[in-house]
């Protein structure tokens, strides 16, 4: 926590809101639109319930496809599967490690020609790397295919001067207790389309009808996001600068103290934007570095230091066994040479040196 939390949470006992809605959750959709530039905000219980939200509203329902990053979490592509649609996996480019739009180019005319276009195309912003969002949309466009980024990992990170999700039809941003900034858990959906946010607002609050009684007319869901949650994600906001700044120095370190060693590399940055640099992730490659990832990842766990193995890729998941794929070499060798090092913002410099000498030592 950043300092200021305990006050705004004081604040929303005050004013005895303590309930899905009021002046603290309205306090901070207005001022994460302001931060992320979209003109609308809904804030809602998580970002998984806030794909789920856009990809109904765009449509999406059993029998449709949906694009998506396979390197990434699987919580952005289950909602698509929870709406009755398959999700369709496209390759990462090897720069960005994020949603190659050459590949997703490929996949959206070969639909084209097929007669079947998906009803969205959903790229991963990975680790707080943004997709490359105008290429992604030179891909969509001429197909009139709506572009949901799951902007989850990226708060606070920057494409072309714009902040992370810009560029879609709509972004999904979690504030999950792993996060960069955190409520403890929490999303926000964020667009430039009224009527999109208006109608998923009434989706995420069970879609009461306007009358005295209750009354339905369509299925809605119990989406909204607390008011304690909203106090939590204000006083947060007021930390996200330092909170990058921090992530941003944390990896400096990691590639200052181990990055003149032969087999081991980092998450380039694209020249296209600013990384939020949620987690570190290094490239190592065994014969090179002299151990592979998983004996560094043993190596450190005997120290009781967790790291973490690249995201899976989606295509090699069971439970997506049988999804078409365009591509998929690239994600499997991030796969299999990545590992995600420590990277919480109380990390200090003798901690990373810590890491950084058992890292060294973890070497054949
Ligand atoms: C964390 C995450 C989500 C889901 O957000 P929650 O708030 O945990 O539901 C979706 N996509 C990606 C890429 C994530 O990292």
């Amino acid at each position: 926590m950043g300092g200021e939390e305990r006050r705004f949470i004081e604040e929303a006992f005050a004013t005895n809101y303590i309930a899905p809605l009021g002046p603290m959750v309205d306090a901070f959709e207005r001022e994460f639109a302001e931060r992320v530039g979209f003109r609308h905000t809904l804030a809602l219980s998580s970002g998984t319930a806030a794909m789920h939200l856009a990809l109904r509203e765009l449509g999406v329902g059993p029998g449709d496809e949906v694009l998506a990053s396979t390197l990434t979490f699987i919580a952005g592509v289950t909602p698509a599967v929870q709406l009755g649609a398959a999700p369709v996996f496209i390759d990462s480019d090897r720069a960005t490690w994020n949603m190659d739009p050459n590949l997703l180019a490929e996949e959206l005319a070969a639909c084209a020609k097929k007669g079947k276009l998906p009803k969205a195309v959903v790229p991963t912003d990975l680790y707080g790397q943004c997709a490359d969002v105008d290429r992604i949309r030179a891909a969509c466009d001429p197909h009139g295919v709506p572009v949901v980024v799951d902007s989850a990992e990226a708060v606070g990170a920057s494409y072309k001067g714009r902040h992370a999700g810009a560029g879609g039809r709509a972004a999904v941003y979690s504030f999950n207790g792993n996060k960069i900034i955190t409520t403890s858990g929490g999303g926000m959906l964020a667009s430039d389309d009224a009527k999109l946010i208006e109608h998923t607002r009434f989706l995420s609050t069970q879609a009461r009808d306007p009358a005295p009684h209750y009354e339905h007319s369509e299925i809605g869901y119990n989406y909204r996001m607390s008011s304690i949650v909203a106090a939590i994600g204000c006083g947060q906001l007021r930390v996200l600068d330092q909170r990058v700044e921090k992530r941003r120095w944390i990896f400096e370190q990691y590639v200052r103290l181990l990055g003149n060693l032969p087999g081991i590399e980092f998450m380039p940055e694209a020249a296209y934007g600013r990384s939020n640099r949620w987690l570190t992730v290094a490239l190592i490659t065994a014969e090179a570095f002299g151990a592979d990832p998983a004996a560094v990842r043993r190596a450190l766990e005997a120290e009781n230091i967790e790291t973490r193995p690249v995201w899976k890729p989606m295509h090699q998941q069971p439970v997506f066994r049988g999804c078409r794929l365009r591509g998929g070499a690239v994600a499997e060798d991030l796969f299999q040479r990545g590992l995600c090092l420590p990277s919480g913002t109380a990390l200090e410099q003798e901690d990373l040196e810590r890491i950084a000498g058992l890292i060294r030592k973890s070497r054949g």
